[in-house]
């Protein structure tokens, strides 16, 4: 076989179903057999249970996504010329979707650019990447080799200093892969800067995908008194002090995101009205309540409560708990900018928490806006991961 494909796995009886609807992996269950090489990391032939080709994709028997899928068509050999090909494609619509008034955006979002397991996010010079698929793994010296021709960066740093990578057998990892790292990473957000810690920070370093669900804070922030509950580095908080912000309050639990949100403040000239707390959010909006605090936005952009299936109960009441809070903390006309990134919560899911915490606090909201992420982290229909972000602006009557 043709491109570095080994082994091929014939899939159960309708199995390719998912991925004509847009689903970018197999799981273990769906395959039927494995026949040939196919060695962990392998591009391999998917084929269906009459032996016809539906795919080629990246083989991995220690994943639950046994095949992440790369290419639909049959004579499209898996080199790095296909890496390239993926990384100029995905490069070109960024270009297309995004204006200008950012020089920071995820330039790939793994399976929504067809590049399974592939992260790599933008920020001014410098990009920074995890990888979450063996397969794509071994092709990083080539995806390097293309990124750097791509965008002549200053450097490329590695982050897959990820608990995930264990599930695929990959050992974790960070560091440098090319280049050197400035003393600063500064990237501006529609006018507010970040300073980004590149090495130390969360994930990749800041979250692009609320990009522009900070901005839509903009209308509602002039002299009002805001919360910006898990703020990390300060995003939204940071926007709505450069919005006008009379007053912004941010909480978070680690007093390193913490430092990050005050080193922001000061480096876009708000220290004076940005302040922040350690502290557990779950129970400092209860003590701001009792307290009789009051603030004229709440935000609320917790972790994902429900990183699994099973445990999307108990994400329910943990997002109708923090909303019910949030709004006990809002006069009369608030805004309430609540946000889940969990996707294993869907969409109506969320919101009828948000609802229901709103029939406990006695509040109507009226949804101003329902947003997700930023064009740069698109959603592929089919492939349900890719579909993470919720983002809804109420207004508490
Ligand atoms: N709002 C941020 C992203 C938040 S990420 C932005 O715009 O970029 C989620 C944050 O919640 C992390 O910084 C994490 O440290 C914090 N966090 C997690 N559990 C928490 C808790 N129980 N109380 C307060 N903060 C928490």
């Amino acid at each position: 076989m043709k491109g570095n494909v080994t082994g091929q796995v014939r899939l159960h009886a309708g199995e390719e179903e998912d991925l004509r609807r847009g689903r970018q992996w197999f799981y273990r269950s769906e395959l039927a057999v494995v026949e040939g090489p196919a060695e962990p990391g392998d591009a391999v032939e998917v084929v269906d249970a009459r032996g016809r080709f539906v795919a080629r994709g990246f083989y991995n028997p220690a994943s639950m996504l046994a095949v992440r899928v790369l290419s639909t068509r049959r004579e499209e050999a898996i080199d790095a010329a296909f890496f390239r090909r993926r990384l100029e494609a995905a490069w070109a619509y960024r270009q297309r979707v995004l204006g200008d008034a950012t020089d920071a955006c995820r330039v790939v979002f793994g399976e929504a650019d067809l590049l399974p397991g592939l992260v790599v996010d933008r920020f001014g010079d410098v990009l920074v990447l995890q990888c979450l698929s063996l397969g794509t793994d071994r092709w990083l010296p080539a995806i390097v080799e293309a990124l750097v021709d791509l965008f002549a960066p200053r450097a490329i740093y590695e982050r897959n200093d990820l608990t995930v990578r264990d599930l695929e057998g990959m050992p974790r990892r960070a560091g440098l892969l090319y280049g050197d790292l400035p003393a600063q990473v500064v990237i501006s957000e529609g006018g507010v800067q970040f300073v980004v810690d590149v090495a130390g920070g969360q994930k990749t370093g800041h979250f692009l995908d609320q990009r522009l669900n900070r901005a839509a804070l903009r209308p509602f922030c002039h002299e009002s008194r805001v919360l910006d509950a898990f703020s990390y580095d300060g995003g939204f908080g940071l926007h709505a002090a450069c919005y006008g912000a009379r007053e912004v309050l941010a909480l978070d639990i680690s007093p390193a995101a913490l430092a990050l949100a005050a080193a922001n403040a000061a480096r876009n000239g708000v220290v004076e009205r940005f302040h922040t707390r350690e502290a557990n959010a779950f129970d400092e909006l209860r003590r701001l309540e009792k307290a009789g605090e009051r603030f004229d936005v709440v935000i609320l952009d917790p972790p994902a409560f429900a990183k699994s299936r099973q445990a999307v109960e108990a994400a329910y009441r943990g997002y109708k708990e923090t909303n019910l809070r949030a709004l006990k903390l809002l006069p009369p006309g608030g805004i309430l900018a609540t946000s889940s990134c969990s996707y294993h919560m869907g969409e109506e899911l969320f919101l009828s928490a948000v609802h229901e915490a709103a029939f406990d606090a006695r509040r109507h909201l009226r949804l101003i806006e329902r947003r997700g992420a930023a064009p740069d982290h698109p959603v592929l229909l089919g492939h349900d991961e890719s579909a993470y972000l919720k983002f809804f602006l109420f207004e508490a009557l």
